[in-house]
């Protein structure tokens, strides 16, 4: 038997293995079976170049709880290591590591931060037991060997009589991580972090009712192999139909509902990546909730669902794998920022979204459309963040109008430029965001044949801004912003019947009656047919207003100001003349056509609306 000391610098590292790493002891079983992962597929490669000629057999992984011994075993059949090897990997190698780590980091003030997504490999099992057994026999022939050490820098190393090849770990877990030794614990840090690794792993035992040959029902258990060691993400797509990817989805996110459609990634060069996006069914209700994340994994490792550095901002209500041994792990998220392999992923994933858009909008557009008013909030989120994915998302990113009827912006606007060009050459889009409330103003747009679309999304009033500094000859405006003659302003401008003696009377005579501060009255000589009063909410005001409520910071306080409304009196209206005729009744004239104007803006509440009420009946009696 051979005692040795482990050369260690600082006087003893375990203690602080133990410190830094408390926030996330659970890593420590990642740690260890992806190590027998790793030794397996080594043999497996071995096995396949021919340089090891003996039977594979079964190269599961097994993890076993032994309460009464209060122990915790990885066992693989992987490459093993000889004592010569234990020396090496273990004792040198695996020792240097971890304490260069630990000399690095012991200062910083985020380390745990930075170890959170960091394995201390083979010595993090430190972190949960008071002595770990390493029991290995190579693949070579050589006899076995039997590591212990019991967390001071002693360690013994003598000959063991395994006889399978492999490499078994035995952890004697500490008093404070005695919940180490629970079947359920165990169970679901395996399926946390090894559910996709591509090697078996059995943790436990199923037990299955079959029947028998006389159809009598016996019970068998076998061994639960907790893992899908070929998840879809690994597959060629050419393999794959739509039902395997649902079956993923399902995997992933069990009880949710189906996605809309999905992007395999798959590139190789300059770096290496797999994965599968989902675009889930977004109700805009709960769109802020969304917690089935996208989850990163390293060689089918699962590493987090924190991928905010990795996937453009946009892009996270997505859900789904991403796979890549080249995303550094150990650093702190500042860093992931700013390296280099990051912000290649980052692009490319943005890239390969719209392309796969670009595809989905030319090849299989009905289908698209349909999926709209999920995918819409994405691309719209996307044009705003992204200016590289704008200018791919620009081509299908639609517009509905009243009808239920969708056209790329382009579209749109060859569409309707005949009708809604305005006297500065803008083609004129209008839209709704409130169908129920604005019914008035859209029925007179239609009335002169104008068209509407609806514009409801909470990130819209940005996209109407970004389209119209991109599209300099497009300019929103919804449909209540204006009188519907004005809407769309065109050079040959009505003449008032009345003179401007009794514009001025009328005028007063609302001023008089109105009394609000943020109500700017204004005389317009429209259409006799149009309405007498009109509320409007002149566009720009209003846009800023409600992107400064919704953006917060120094421009909020200007969500909090009341809205700033035009009451627009049409003097060519039969009323504006009655009005300016009558004698007692003026008054209450303006006062009803002017909460008339309020509410088809549904702006008419509390006591004016029951004033208003007994005075229509008033009216009514006359
Ligand atoms: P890493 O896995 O990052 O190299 P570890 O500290 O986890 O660091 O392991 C150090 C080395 O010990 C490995 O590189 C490997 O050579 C050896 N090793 C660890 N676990 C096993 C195992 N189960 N079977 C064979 N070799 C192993």
């Amino acid at each position: 038997m051979a005692k040795g000391k482990i050369k260690v610098n600082t006087d003893n590292i375990f203690p602080i293995i133990k410190k830094f790493l408390y926030s996330d002891h659970e890593i420590f079983l990642r740690e260890l079976v992806s190590n027998a992962v790793d030794a397996t597929q080594k043999l497996k490669k071995l096995h396949s170049i021919g340089e090891y000629k003996g039977d594979l057999d079964d190269l599961a992984i097994k993890i076993r709880i032994d309460k009464e011994n209060g122990t915790l075993h990885v066992i693989d059949q992987g490459i093993g290591m000889t004592a010569e090897e234990v020396k090496k990997y273990i004792n040198q190698i695996a020792f240097s590591s971890a304490e260069s780590f630990l000399e690095k980091f012991k200062d910083l003030e985020d380390s745990a931060a930075i170890i959170g997504h960091f394995g201390l490999g083979f010595y993090s099992a430190f972190m949960v037991s008071d002595k770990v057994e390493l029991i290995t026999k190579s693949y070579k022939d050589e006899d076995a060997a039997s590591w212990t050490c019991d967390g001071t820098p002693n360690y013994d190393l003598k000959k063991a009589n395994k006889t399978e090849r492999g490499t078994e770990v035995i952890l004697h877990i500490a008093d404070d991580s005695k919940e180490f030794l629970e079947e359920n614990r165990i169970s679901d840090i395996l399926n946390k972090y090894c559910k996709f690794l591509p090697i078996e792993i059995i943790f436990g035992e199923q037990t299955k009712t079959e029947k028998d040959k006389d159809g009598k029902e016996v019970q068998t258990s076998e061994p639960k192999v907790i893992n899908n060691p070929k998840p879809a993400w690994i597959q060629k797509p050419a393999k794959l139909k739509d039902e395997d990817y649902l079956n993923f989805y399902n995997e992933l996110y069990p009880f949710s509902e189906p996605p809309l459609f999905w992007i395999h990634l798959n590139v190789d060069f300059p770096f290496n990546l797999t994965g599968i996006l989902y675009f889930p069914k977004i109700q805009e209700s709960n769109f802020e909730i969304q917690k089935k994340r996208i989850q990163l994994y390293s060689n089918q490792v699962f590493v987090t669902d924190q991928v905010e550095e990795i996937v453009p901002e946009f892009l996270m209500l997505l859900q789904g794998v991403i796979d890549s041994p080249d995303i550094p792990l150990n650093v702190s998220r500042s860093y992931l920022q700013s390296d280099a392999n990051v912000k290649k992923i980052n692009k490319y994933i943005s890239k390969k979204v719209a392309d796969e858009l670009s595809k989905l909008f030319s090849k299989k557009r009905p289908d698209f459309e349909e999926k709209w008013s999920s995918i819409g909030l994405f691309v719209k989120y996307g044009m705003i963040s992204d200016e590289k994915f704008y200018e791919k998302a620009k081509s299908f990113c639609l517009l509905e109008n009243m009808e239920g009827k969708f056209f790329s912006i382009e579209e749109y606007k060859e569409k309707v430029k005949a009708l809604q060009t305005d006297k500065n050459n803008k083609v004129v889009f209008l839209y709704s965001n409130q169908l129920e409330d604005q019914h008035t103003y859209i029925e007179a747009a239609k009335e002169r044949s104008y068209e509407v679309i609806k514009l409801d999304n909470v990130i819209d009033n940005h996209f109407m801004q970004q389209v119209e500094m991109k599209f300099d000859d497009v300019v929103f405006k919804r449909v209540d912003a204006d009188t519907p003659e004005k809407l769309i302003e065109k050079e040959n401008e009505n003449t008032s019947v009345l003179s401007s003696d009794e514009e001025e009377k009328l005028k007063n005579i609302y001023a008089e009656v109105v009394e609000k501060p943020e109500v700017e009255i204004e005389l317009q000589a429209l259409s006799p047919n149009d309405h007498p009063v009109m509320i409007t909410k002149p566009e720009i005001n209003r846009r800023m207003k409600e992107m400064a409520s919704m953006g917060g910071g120094a421009m909020s306080f200007m969500g909090q100001m009341p809205d700033q409304l035009k009451l627009i009196v049409n003097t060519n209206h039969p009323l504006a003349s009655k009005i300016l005729r009558s004698k007692a009744k003026k008054k209450q004239l303006v006062q009803q056509l002017f909460d008339l104007a309020l509410l088809s803006q549904n702006m008419l509440r509390g006591s004016d609306l029951t004033d208003f009420i007994n005075r229509s009946v008033d009216v009514i009696n006359d």
